[in-house]
């Protein structure tokens, strides 16, 4: 047999097309490099549904003259020092391979003023393997901008796929953009759409209150607010299980739809989870509570939003590129005391359902 070592290039293709899967990738790591850079507003710009270009702008710390030679390039974050810092990372990002990934499969160009330097800016452009090859000198206020342009060039079966989907992904990316909106207190977060004609559209914005329920509201609407019960709760789960590691508190934060609620419509797309603020796929907790929730109302799924809070020395966010996917330490406990927890506050409902809707 013979054995190739595929080039380096080869390999940063191959794996950059892993981190950006698609176009709701694509936003909210970029998304989440704001967050991280602790911008109060952030302003998503769609063109085509993302097939002409995805633009974000901050209003975060910008990024230092310094650093611009290493952004693009595969493996290179602020983040983290050493391996070991994974398991107490509280950023969102810390693979340092969005940007990289995104130079090898679009046109990257990047719009950067520091609080040292702003109203002076530059503009930066990167090559495919993330070298800068272009910097200007502009004027911009203290932030960043990154506009991502013809995604997927170098993928072509990617591309046509788009090209064919467009909207469906386009509306994918939405819904994963509203999970930040939901969760993201003190954030003001807008998303727009230009279409090929030139006509904007806003279609998601949240006002950046403190509140939690502010954001509800933004995103789901005064109707969709209806029948949703705010819940804040702390269990000890090591001292119900009797665990042996050391004391493992869960924080349980959000909101979750009372058992009256609901005319027989499913509601499984407005089930949102989060661990310390980081939005996850939890598919198994979705399907627990729903057999809970369904023992009281079994018209409905419930509405779900609820922000779980851990010790960062518990969870493992570095399972899949996208962070998506968690472990959690002592999850089938987790799960179980949560379960309890949220019968209880049913049962101290009123749940009768409204005979109109018992057909
Ligand atoms: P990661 O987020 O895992 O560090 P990225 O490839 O997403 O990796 O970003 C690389 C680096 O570029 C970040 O660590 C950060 O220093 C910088 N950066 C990216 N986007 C921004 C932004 N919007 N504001 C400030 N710095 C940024
Ligand atoms: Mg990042």
């Amino acid at each position: 047999m013979t054995l190739t070592q595929i080039g380096t290039a080869d390999v940063h293709k191959i794996t950059s097309g892993q981190v950006i899967i698609d176009i709701s990738t694509a936003s909210k790591e970029l998304l989440e490099n704001s967050l991280d850079a602790g911008a109060s507003q952030v302003t998503i710009t769609f063109k085509n549904h993302g097939i002409d270009s995805i633009e974000v702008s901050d209003n975060g710390t910008g990024i230092d003259e310094e650093d611009f030679d290493g952004i693009c390039m595969k493996h290179c974050t602020s983040k983290l020092r050493k391996f070991e810092d994974v398991a107490s990372v509280r950023t969102l990002g810390f693979r340092g391979e969005a940007l990289g990934s995104l130079c090898a499969v679009a046109r990257v160009d990047i719009t950067t003023s520091t609080k040292n330097i702003q109203p002076r800016a530059y503009k930066l452009e990167y090559d495919q393997q993330g070298n800068l090859k272009n910097k200007q000198t502009v004027s911009r206020s203290c932030g960043t901008t990154v506009l991502i342009s013809d995604i997927f060039r170098t993928l072509p079966v990617r591309k046509t796929d788009l090209m064919k989907n467009g909207r469906r992904e386009f509306q994918k990316a939405v819904t994963l953009l509203q999970s930040y909106a939901l969760v993201k207190v003190g954030l003001r977060l807008v998303v727009q759409h230009i279409d090929s004609r030139g006509r904007k559209s806003v279609l998601l914005a949240t006002s950046g209150s403190q509140h939690l329920r502010s954001n509800v509201l933004s995103v789901f609407g005064a109707n969709g607010m209806a029948g949703l019960e705010p819940v804040d709760f702390q269990l000890n789960i090591s001292a119900r299980f009797r665990l042996k590691a050391c004391d493992m508190l869960l924080g349980v934060r959000g909101y979750l739809s009372n058992c009256s609620f609901g005319k027989g419509r499913s509601a499984t797309d407005r089930q949102f989870w989060f661990v310390n603020g980081r939005p996850v796929k939890l598919p198994q907790f979705s399907k627990a509570l729903t057999d809970v929730y369904k023992t009281f109302n079994h018209l409905q799924c419930p509405v779900i939003l609820l922000d779980l809070e851990l010790d960062p020395q518990f969870i493992d966010v570095n399972v899949t590129p996208d962070k998506r996917t968690v472990f959690l330490h002592n999850e089938t406990a987790i799960m179980e005391a949560l379960k309890e927890r949220v019968t209880e506050i049913f049962s101290g409902q009123d749940m009768s359902i409204p005979k109109s809707q018992l057909t």
